[in-house]
C-alpha cells in the first residue's frame, strides 16, 4: 500500500494510485463497507475515530452561540496538490488528476451551495487565481531533496497552464461572484507544507506574503489561513502578514495562541472515504441539540466525479437547512462573532 498524503496527515489506506496505466493513472480505492469493518475489527466501532473525536469535542464543549453552527472549509489547489512520500513525492500524473477532478467539482458544489444558501470558506492557492505567472513575484529558490526539481518549476511549463493545472483565474471568479457570499481564504501561494524541514523561513514567509498579496487584490477581507497538510508553522509571520485565524489539526473549541491568531477546530474530513453522509448528518443534528460549532473540511478531488460529489453533499445540506437551530457560516464569520463577544 502507498502512503497517501490527505492533509490531516492521517495515512489512507487503500488510496492507490496505480501508476504505468494510461497518462492519468487509474484511482482505485478501498470501499467505505471495507474500511468500516476492518475499524470494527480493530476498534469495535466502524466509525472513524475522526468522527469520534468531532463527536466529542461537540458534546463537551460549551454552547459557543445561540445557534448550532456548521462550517465548511474546501482546500482548493488544482495540480499544486503535491505534497513529500517519504524520500519521494506526490506524481506529476496523481496530481494532474487531483486538479482534474477539482475542476470538475467545484462549480458543482457551488451549485449545491446556492440551491441551500450555505455559504463555506474556500482556501485557495494564490496562484491558482492569477492570470499570467509575471503577475507574481519572482519566488525564491526552492529545491526539496525529495521533490526532485524546483518547486516552481511549473511556472515555466506553459503547458500545464491552458486546462487549468497550476492557474485558474476563472474557477476563482466563480467563488468570488457567487450570491451566496462565501468566504476567500488563503491555502498559501503554491502549496508549501510551511513545516517541512526543507521549508526556508524565506520560502514559507514568500508563500504566506505573497499569497496574502494575491488574494487581497481579489479580496481586501482575506483573514484566514489554512495551511497545506494542516500543518502550522510560521505563525508569527502569519500573525505578521494580517492573517487572523487558521484552521488547527485539533478536535479543540475555538481559542486565542500565544500570537494572537484564533485556533479553528479541524472539524471532520468529508470524503465518500472516510465517512458517510448519514454520520454527518448526525452530527449536523448534535450542532443544533448542542448549539455547538461542527467544522467541516474536504478536498473537491476525493468524489471521483460531480454526481458523486451531489450524492454525498444534498444529503448533508439538506440537513443543515431542515434542522432546527442550525446555520451555516464561513470561518470568518464565526471568527468575528466570536471576537465580538469576548
Ligand atoms: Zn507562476
Ligand atoms: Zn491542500
Amino acid at each position: 500500500m502507498v502512503e497517501d498524503d490527505h492533509e490531516y496527515g492521517n495515512p489512507v489506506p487503500g488510496a492507490v494510485f496505480r501508476r504505468g496505466s494510461g497518462k492519468m493513472g487509474r484511482v482505485m480505492r478501498l470501499p467505505l463497507l471495507a474500511r468500516r469493518l476492518a475499524r470494527f475489527a480493530r476498534s469495535g466501532s466502524s466509525a472513524s475515530r475522526e468522527y469520534r473525536e468531532c463527536r466529542r469535542s461537540i458534546e463537551s464543549a460549551e454552547a459557543l452561540e445561540a445557534t448550532g453552527t456548521v462550517c465548511l472549509s474546501v482546500d482548493f489547489e488544482l495540480a499544486w496538490s503535491r505534497a513529500r512520500r517519504g524520500e519521494g513525492s506526490t506524481s506529476r500524473e496523481e496530481s494532474l488528476e487531483r486538479a482534474r477532478r477539482a475542476r470538475e467539482a467545484l462549480p458543482a458544489l457551488l451549485a449545491l451551495c446556492e440551491a441551500y444558501r450555505i455559504p463555506a470558506t474556500f482556501a485557495v492557492v494564490a496562484h491558482v487565481a492569477l492570470d499570467r505567472c509575471d503577475l507574481h513575484r519572482p519566488p525564491p529558490p526552492f529545491r526539496p531533496g525529495w521533490f526532485g526539481e524546483d518547486w516552481f518549476a511549473a511556472c515555466a511549463q506553459e503547458e500545464l497552464a491552458p486546462g487549468g493545472d497550476i492557474r485558474a483565474p476563472d474557477l476563482v471568479r466563480q467563488i468570488l461572484t457567487s450570491p451566496v457570499g462565501h468566504e476567500l481564504a488563503s491555502h498559501g501561494f503554491s502549496h508549501v507544507d510551511l513545516s517541512d524541514e526543507a521549508t526556508t523561513p524565506e520560502v514559507a514567509r514568500f508563500e504566506i506574503e505573497e499569497s496574502a498579496r494575491i488574494l487581497r487584490g481579489l479580496d481586501p477581507r482575506v483573514s484566514t489561513f489554512i495551511f497545506p497538510k494542516n500543518r502550522p508553522a510560521h505563525l508569527e509571520a502569519l500573525a505578521r502578514a494580517g492573517f487572523v485565524a487558521y484552521r488547527t489539526r485539533e478536535q479543540a473549541p475555538l481559542s486565542r495562541d500565544p500570537h494572537g491568531l484564533w485556533r479553528f477546530p479541524l472539524g471532520l474530513w468529508l470524503s465518500p472515504e472516510a465517512v458517510s453522509p448519514a454520520e454527518v448528518v448526525s452530527l449536523v443534528e448534535l450542532a443544533g441539540r448542542r448549539r455547538g460549532l461542527l467544522g467541516l473540511w474536504c478536498h473537491l478531488y476525493e468524489f471521483e466525479d460531480p454526481s458523486r460529489l451531489r450524492a454525498f453533499f444534498e444529503p448533508v445540506f439538506e440537513a443543515v437547512r431542515s434542522t432546527s437551530g442550525v446555520k451555516a457560516d464561513t470561518m470568518r464569520t464565526v471568527v468575528e462573532r466570536h471576537v465580538e463577544r469576548a
